[in-house]
């Protein structure tokens, strides 16, 4: 491959897996490959310069802020760090430094907390904004949630203006409980803590948030006056800030001796399996404040410092057989079966092969030697093949040609099918196309009942299984005609969980047109894409007739996601599940909401969480009453309807003197009171 092809495909790969990884909090490959690509592209674009491009995954921090948060300019980026690999490397950064700011530098050397990045910012000695790090310049206003943390202080002991930086973490022990929880509902499990805590900290209600058990560790000292003119050094800061009442970075070690540095690295690397919390490698810097203003920043990294990063533990087995496992998202994973091996503490017989493009790269084929490793990740991996050692008569590994489990047609997920926000995608997935596939009718007939969908409380992974293996339901429109008799007599009901699961189903009949046509599960087609259909064409009638054309006139909406909605009316069973949901009375028609004038001219703002009611559906009202709603506070705002959790918004609104009301108040304003 020519090195312009190369550098290119590297930076579409990079950019692809940090999407899955920080927006999404769902990684597909470990980290220690990426950092290995990220390395690769970091070499080649420094030996082939006239290939520079702006845009290039290196020259910007981690990931964006999404939307659904309001967003937070840093006063100070918030940068990441150089990755070494070796203590050759690391040796090096150490002389480099000591030739630049001293020989008699010292090192600060301390875990690397497997974590995300978030500022915390104290006016006065209160706590007024939490952020995430999004692109090092802006972040999430994650304040809310932020404020569930038990172990960050609301308020300091003295009014001191400052931000610090720190890791949000989830102990292994919640990790653990959290994805055993999400296994029993028949949920995709977390990779790992990392994107356990990212996902957790990013709940749009903060509720959620406090029930994930996460913690912090505070590692910086970022903007404002500590007022302690006796501080030069980072630890010493450390020290200031700990006694503030924070949860600071421990296992420190201050030295200027290379030696001593590498031998520090290796006793955190000892103590790492009997952590309570995941450590990804070791952070060493610079520990003169003074001295790190010397050598300054690089472009998304400080010069000053940089991360050890733990090699994954590697083990050599054979590759007995390569058996197809159908996910209920419907993709065809390969899994290695071992023989089996010892590795980083359990006994490994089954990893992953991802899919069919990374078996033929490597050229994995059953009966080889392989190398396997677990870097991270619950799940491991099959790294490759010592292809010296494999037989002659082996033949390189085909996928099969249809579903094993259904026999369906096949799909194979490439990079130009990918549309931003689609959870169900996965480069380089075969995935099965067959709706009724027995494999994805349990995860389809869930999505159905879930809380952004048709929200039928109780109706979880677990009582689904539960159901189709009694088999009362062969597909979701089923549900609606469950009988209350039928659901008593399953396993552990009783008649007030059969009544009230009764209950939730009659109240999802009229969850609207746009949940109906979101729990459909149409591929490409979320939450706000579905909303969007249901303004437009008003019907699930409609919806039958509609044309790719008249679908691509709504903004946003492109050809693939067109030609989705047209494919799924055109079956044949769509028709057979509509009909039924239709004669059980569900409501497929949008209802007209009549619009009044009463709050014309009038801004609210919303935050904080309001109970048994959605911000969506406030604002509904709010519209509904001639008014409007803004993301932000400001002068010209008029309401800040403000819930519990209520995060900087408030605080903003307090210090404007903009009028805060609360629910009670909110629906008096409606006439609903
Ligand atoms: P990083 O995680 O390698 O290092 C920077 C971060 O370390 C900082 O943001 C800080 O939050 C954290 N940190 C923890 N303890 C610290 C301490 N004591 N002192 C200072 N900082 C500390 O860099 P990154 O840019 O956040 O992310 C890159 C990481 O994400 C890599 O490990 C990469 O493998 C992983 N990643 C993986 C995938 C994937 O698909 N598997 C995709 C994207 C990124």
């Amino acid at each position: 491959m020519e090195i312009k092809e190369r550098i290119q495909k590297l930076r579409a790969t990079i950019k692809y897996h940090s999407k899955r990884y920080y927006e999404n909090d769902a990684p597909e490959i470990s980290d220690f490959e990426y950092d290995k690509m990220f390395e690769e592209l970091k070499t080649l674009e420094a030996q082939y310069p006239e290939y520079y491009d702006p845009t290039s995954p290196t020259q910007r921090v981690g990931g964006m802020a999404l939307d659904k948060f309001e967003k937070v300019k840093h006063e100070v980026r918030m940068g990441s760090l150089t990755d070494v690999f070796d203590f050759d490397a690391l040796r090096a950064f150490v002389r480099h430094v000591k030739s630049e700011v001293g020989e008699d530098t010292e090192f600060s050397v301390e875990p690397k907390i497997d974590g995300l990045s978030v500022s915390l910012k104290y006016e006065n000695g209160i706590l007024t904004v939490g952020a995430t790090r999004g692109d090092g310049i802006t972040g999430e206003d994650v304040t809310a949630n932020i404020k569930t943390i038990r172990s960050i202080p609301l308020e300091l002991d003295s009014p001191l203006n400052i931000t610090v930086r720190g890791e949000v973490y989830m102990p292994r022990a919640s990790f653990e409980k959290l994805n055993k929880i999400k296994e029993e509902n028949g949920e995709t499990l977390w990779a790992n803590p990392r994107n356990a805590a990212a996902g957790s900290l990013r709940q749009l209600d903060s509720k959620e948030t406090a029930k994930r058990g996460l913690d912090i560790f505070v590692f910086n000292y970022q903007a404002g006056s500590l007022e302690d003119d006796t501080i030069e050094t980072h630890a010493q800061t450390i020290n200031k800030i700990k006694s503030l009442g924070f949860n600071t970075i421990s296992m420190l070690t201050v030295t200027s001796d290379e030696d001593k540095i590498v031998n520090a690295i290796k006793d955190l690397g000892e103590r790492r399996p009997s952590l309570s919390y995941d450590i990804d490698g070791v952070v060493i810097k610079v520990n003169s404040l003074e001295k790190r203003k010397e050598m300054g920043e690089g472009t998304s990294t400080p010069k000053w410092a940089v991360a050890y990063k733990f090699p994954p533990e590697q083990k050599v087995t054979k590759l007995l057989d390569i058996l197809i496992q159908v996910g209920r998202t419907g993709v065809l994973t390969p899994l290695a079966e071992l023989e089996p091996v010892k590795l980083a503490g359990t006994t490994v017989s089954r990893a992953t092969l991802h899919n069919i493009d990374i078996i033929r790269e490597k050229d994995i084929r059953i009966g080889d030697t392989v190398i396997v490793q677990k870097a991270g990740d619950i799940i491991p991996e099959v790294v490759g093949s010592i292809s010296k050692d494999r037989d002659e008569n082996s033949t390189p590994y085909e996928m099969p040609s249809v579903c094993p489990s259904c026999g369906g047609e096949l799909h194979y997920d490439d990079a130009d099918d990918f549309l931003e926000d689609e959870e169900d995608f996965t480069l380089g997935a075969l995935r099965c196309t067959n709706p009724s596939c027995p494999a994805q009718l349990e995860r389809n007939i869930t999505h159905f009942a879930s809380k952004k969908a048709m929200n039928i409380d109780g109706m979880g992974g677990k009582m689904v299984k539960l159901l189709l293996d009694n088999q009362l339901i062969s597909d979701a429109s089923d549900i609606y005609y469950l009988k209350k008799e039928q659901i008593e007599a399953l396993d552990r009901m009783g008649e007030k969980s059969a009544s009230n699961l009764i209950g939730a189903i009659e109240t999802s009949k009229s969850a609207g047109l746009a949940r109906v046509i979101y729990s459909l599960g149409i591929r490409h087609i979320g939450e706000v894409a579905s909303a969007e259909l249901a303004s437009k064409f008003g019907s699930i009638e409609a919806l039958f007739e509609a044309t790719e054309e008249q679908i691509c006139e709504i903004e946003d909406f492109g050809l693939i996601m067109a030609k989705s909605v047209v494919d799924f009316f055109k079956r044949a069973s769509t028709r057979e599940i509509i009909n039924k949901l239709k004669d059980a009375g569900v409501v497929t028609e949008e209802t007209v909401i009549e619009r009044t004038s009463e709050f014309e001219g009038l801004t609210f703002v919303l935050t904080g969480t309001l109970e048994n009611m959605t911000r969506d559906e406030a604002s509904d009202m709010i519209k509904a009453r001639g008014g409007k709603t803004s993301s932000s506070v400001s002068k010209n705002t008029d309401y800040v309807l403000a819930g519990e959790s209520a995060g900087s918004k408030l605080t903003k609104a307090q210090a404007l003197g903009v009028k805060i009301i609360d629910k009670e108040e909110f629906l008096k304003m409606c006439g609903e009171k």
